[in-house]
């Protein structure tokens, strides 16, 4: 009944050997219970979420009201500020649940995401004004109206304000915590001269679904599986019990649920000693629990802290590291993905990665197969406790007689080996046969570029200050 990808088995090795795997296995499976004890506290602090401020799972409102139609129509700017690019986007709605987009993608150093937020925003202004140029937009007599992605948690005061709560996903910059990004990015553009207004300010859950609604209409849910994790999801007005933020013309609103902080207190999820040390040694301990044992940033670190745990114990490589696999995130979430995928019988390019990249001096191919073993087991989880959210939101909603479908975006869902067919099987046994029916996961390419101009065209028809 359990959807085990590993069998203890399969390994070889010795005794001891075998015995690691086999607790290993025990530590890291979600069994269908588990699942359904996860999802059923997940809905709880939902509730408790959308009652209260200053919640766990902070259920904020996103000020954006009711569904698209599909015809939304005009040019739009966005800007997407993710956990890894930023990437500035001309995107073109043409109606009919259709759209084109350009855009360009620059890369954010590490030292930006962690020196002061004028730095960022001086570099993401400059971004911008190159895209201008590149594209001839420059010269524009109006302000061009952008809507900013902005992938952290804020609380949001209006469609296009709102504070910062905490960073996330590895940037620490400081001087932005409870700052609104809209006013420092809107400063760096007048400073620089730059001809553009911002009119949203959306979180890139909230893009995804918008864009994915766009297409499917019957879409209810917009997640992010990539280098974290989040979902938002349209909620009845009624049901925002600790609604202040005055009149709303929807009886609807797009909720954007920070569930990557989702039991930060530990009383629902398995937590491992692997997983304690990454949180532990982050520079967010206690925060973002839940995303740690879920999203793309994190992966590949509980992988590296299994493997150092098993060298300890001298069932590894022959007891041997390297001054690479010591280090702290040099096990990339990718070098996974590659390793899952790796179907030769003497796993090649798991060897590649392991010898060459990370420069272990040897590996067996019993060292190989327990290496893709921990990948398998991590990344299973993953998907299953993905699921389990998803399937908190829509046992909220009581959507799965009606049907809905899900708007994912980022890389692990995109690239990830078998994590979409994973995630269904947890899905399956949370709701029974047939689930894919009913629950349609489905890729929001550019979800989050796309979303935004969707919200500056929404916010634009809010305000009917601008032609759409
Ligand atoms: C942030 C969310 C974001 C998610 C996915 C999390 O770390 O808190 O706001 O939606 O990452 O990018
Ligand atoms: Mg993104």
């Amino acid at each position: 009944r359990q959807h085990l990808a590993v069998a203890v088995e399969d390994v070889g090795g010795t005794q001891a050997q075998h015995d690691a795997v086999a607790e290993l296995i025990r530590a890291f499976t979600v069994s269908a219970d588990k699942l359904r004890a996860i999802q059923t506290h997940f809905i709880s602090e939902m509730e408790k979420g959308l009652k209260h401020h200053g919640q766990t799972v902070a259920m904020i409102p996103s000020f954006v009201e009711g569904r698209l139609t599909g015809q939304e129509k005009g040019t739009f700017l966005a800007l997407d500020l993710g956990g890894t690019n930023l990437r500035v986007v001309q995107v073109e709605l043409l109606g009919a649940g259709e759209f084109t987009t350009k855009s360009t993608k620059y890369k954010v150093s590490e030292e930006l995401k962690t020196t002061d937020a004028k730095n960022l925003f001086n570099f993401i202004a400059d971004s911008i004004d190159s895209f201008l140029a590149e594209h001839g937009l420059d010269a524009a007599e109006e302000a061009i109206p952008l809507g900013f992605t902005f992938s952290f948690p804020v609380y949001q005061s209006k469609i296009n304000r709102g504070t910062l709560k905490s960073w996330t996903k590895g940037f620490s910059c400081p001087g932005l915590v409870g700052k609104d990004p809209v006013v420092m990015l809107q400063d760096a553009l007048a400073k620089k001269h730059v001809p553009v207004f911002v009119t949203a300010l959306v979180n890139d859950t909230v893009g995804t679904l918008l864009s994915h609604a766009y297409r499917n209409p019957d879409t209810m849910a917009g997640i992010i599986l990539g280098t974290g994790t989040n979902g938002a999801y349209i909620e009845n007005m009624k049901n925002i019990e600790k609604w202040d933020g005055g009149s709303t013309t929807s009886n609807e609103m797009i909720i954007n649920m920070e569930f990557g902080a989702f039991d930060n207190e530990r009383r629902a999820l398995p937590l491992t000693m692997f997983d304690n040390k990454l949180d532990r040694e982050s520079i967010n301990p206690h925060e973002q629990i839940f995303e740690k044992m879920i999203a793309g940033m994190y992966l590949g670190e509980i992988v590296r802290n299994t493997l150092l745990h098993l060298i300890d114990r001298e069932l590894l490589f022959s007891s041997n590291s390297s001054k690479e696999l010591n280090e702290m995130w040099s096990l990339e979430t990718t070098y996974m993905s590659a390793i899952e995928a790796d179907a030769d019988p003497q796993l090649e390019s798991t060897k590649n990665i392991l010898e060459q990249t990370l420069s272990i001096p040897s590996t067996t191919l019993t060292d190989r197969r327990i290496v893709k073993k921990v990948c398998e087991l991590v990344g299973t989880r993953a998907a299953r406790l993905a699921s389990a959210a998803i399937g908190g939101i829509i046992a909220h909603r009581d959507a799965l007689e009606t049907g809905c479908a899900c708007g994912i975006d980022g890389s692990l869902y995109e690239f990830y080996p078998n994590f979409e067919t994973r995630m269904y099987a947890a899905l399956k046994e949370l709701f029974g046969e047939g689930v894919e029916k009913k629950i349609r996961l489905g890729l929001a390419k550019d979800g989050s570029g796309v979303g935004a101009a969707l919200v500056a065209c929404v916010a634009a028809k809010m305000f009917k200050s601008l032609p759409v």
